[in-house]
């Protein structure tokens, strides 16, 4: 019996340690170029989508780490399975829900024209032979590209960066006219940097988390999590943290 006993105790405590030792972890892309949603500070990753994801994570029981990569290559990450989790400020647009599956939004946006702060250029900087640059694969890439360059309204040049930050500092820098990215981030930039917002897009879009395709597990945890932190006011922390 006591044998039973030392046997049975000695399993449920090597049960117990691999339970710990094996604690789900997630790998989250993202592109750090997005302040306040993702940027570099003293060398480390933080923002509103870095605190989120690590919300969700205490939330639902797992860890997090974080891969900085160009945002036009998260979704290939996604789906060669090199990370889990993009949380990136992205955008839910159908094209996308073809190849990847989103959360329900948790933030909203529009597009802003953003030029070098004293420059007398106005929202007519869209028009004719303008130089706008973009960060590749975004929705501000989309649009310009769709609606201004393949229609000849903009003549000039769209310069595709991987990230903003290059964006910026080519405006900063005076090779650029114009660049057009997410609201929050020219709202960000325009207090930063020496760039001014001349106006808005309104695109009224909404940001997802995004999982593989048919991950509808983890997909769940996610959205479970949202809807957590949402109720329990953590959320509102958060944005306060980043926006007020
Ligand atoms: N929201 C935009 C998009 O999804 C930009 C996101 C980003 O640059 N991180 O394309």
């Amino acid at each position: 019996m006591r044998k039973l006993l030392i046997i049975v105790l000695t399993f449920s405590l090597i049960f117990a340690f691999s339970a710990v030792g094996l604690a789900q972890s997630y790998t989250v892309g993202t592109s750090a170029g997005f302040p306040p949603f993702e940027y570099v500070e003293d060398g480390e990753i933080v923002g509103f989508d870095i605190d989120l994801m690590k919300a969700i994570g205490e939330e639902m029981g797992f860890e997090v780490t974080f891969e900085d990569i160009a945002f036009d290559s998260l979704i290939p990450a996604l789906k060669t399975g090199n990370i889990d989790i993009v949380a990136a400020g992205m955008t839910i647009t159908e094209e996308r829900e073809n190849a990847v599956d989103f959360t329900n939004s948790y933030y909203s946006a529009n597009q802003s024209i953003i030029v070098q702060e004293g420059s007398e250029k106005n929202i007519s900087v869209l028009y004719g032979d303008h130089d706008i640059s973009v960060q590749t694969g975004t929705t501000g890439d989309l649009w310009i590209t769709e609606n201004l360059a393949d229609k000849g309204i903009l003549t000039g040049e769209v310069k595709r960066y991987d990230t903003f930050v290059l964006c910026v500092s080519d405006l900063v820098n005076g090779n650029v006219d114009a660049v057009v990215l997410d609201s929050p981030v020219a709202q960000r930039y325009s207090e930063t940097r020496n760039v001014k917002i001349v106006g808005n897009i309104i695109t009224g879009e909404n940001y997802g988390l995004a999982v593989d395709e048919g991950n509808t597990e983890l997909l769940d945890t996610l959205n479970e999590g949202l809807r957590r932190i949402r109720e329990s006011g953590r959320m509102q922390e958060i944005i306060a943290k980043h926006f007020e």
